[in-house]
């Protein structure tokens, strides 16, 4: 298309709050035939509710809360700053020896007592049950001390985003997400996606989106946290969402929308064609 066409599309993503890199984004927007997009933060509201707590004896669930809190109030995880939110900034404790571990969680030493909290895999080696429901995992001095559950609620605009995408067009929605399988299962069978999948690590996101795109080419790929950096680069187009998408992922994004708004991806995508059509 004619780069003054490009530009006009641009500086009308832009009047929406979506930030385009470039102007042929604008051409791959419009071209595309697929969309893959994280569960948590993404289709997914973009702060969890804490909701249950437990904590094995000798703990109780304002230590556990606390030293967990205080062991993330680094990260960029979602999961990380739902914690913090939710306990304030102001109450948490120092964490020094700090180490975190891309899509399993952080360790660090939190008042003298070394935590982790993360992927029951990543916390202990203790044989305990997981949890069927969005959750982190606690030890404390190499032991299991609890977890702590989230309320992982869709976000309101996420069907008729969806919905919206097909009806632009796409011909394969997907979902990829670190979490577990059931749980993306709950979540995503309530939605018009043509593939689900759970358990990824950030490398085998890139290897679905690979094989999605090899039918449905372009692909977007849409992210709100550090950990989907790696597939916001592989997609077409890498959108990264939301206010800390803003920070975490934006730097490997083609498109960065501002506002906390899924629906921004569908208009993104419905810009583009207007843009393509007036340019023919
Ligand atoms: P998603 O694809 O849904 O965004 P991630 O790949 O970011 O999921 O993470 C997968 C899982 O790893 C999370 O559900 C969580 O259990 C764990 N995890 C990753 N980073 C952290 C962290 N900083 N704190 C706690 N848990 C974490
Ligand atoms: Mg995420």
């Amino acid at each position: 298309a004619a780069p003054i066409a490009l530009v006009a599309g641009m500086s009308r993503t832009s009047k929406n709050g979506i930030i385009v890199k470039t102007g042929t984004t604008i051409e791959k927007l419009a071209q595309a035939q697929s969309a893959a997009f994280d569960k948590t933060g993404t289709l997914t509201r973009g702060r969890l509710e804490v909701d249950t707590i437990h904590a094995e004896t000798p703990w109780n669930q304002e230590q556990l809360l606390l030293l967990a809190a205080s062991a993330e109030q680094h990260s960029g995880h979602i999961l990380a700053r739902s914690l913090v939110s939710y306990l304030g900034p102001d109450v948490l404790q120092p964490v020094t020896n700090l180490k975190e571990v891309t899509a399993q969680g952080v360790e660090g030493q939190v008042v003298g007592k070394m935590i982790r909290v993360g992927k029951l895999k990543y916390v202990t080696d203790q044989p305990i049950k997981s949890l069927s429901r969005t959750a982190v995992y606690v030890s404390i001095n190499d032991q299991f001390a609890g977890w702590i559950t989230f309320l992982d609620q869709l976000r309101p605009e996420t069907p008729a985003t969806l919905t919206e995408l097909k009806q632009l067009g796409l011909q394969r929605l997907v979902m990829l997400t670190g979490d577990q399988s059931q749980i993306a299962h709950e979540i995503g069978n309530t939605l018009p996606l043509d593939e689900i999948h759970g358990n990824l690590l950030p490398a085998d996101k890139i290897q679905i989106l690979r094989s999605v795109k090899t039918d449905y080419n372009p692909i977007i790929m849409v992210g709100d946290g550090v950990n989907d950096a790696p597939s916001l680069t592989a997609a077409d187009v890498g959108i990264a969402m939301g206010e800390h998408g803003a920070t975490a992922a934006s730097q490997s994004a083609d498109v960065v929308i501002l506002k906390d708004d899924l629906s921004k991806v569908a208009a993104a995508v419905a810009i583009g064609q207007d843009t393509m059509r007036i340019t023919k």
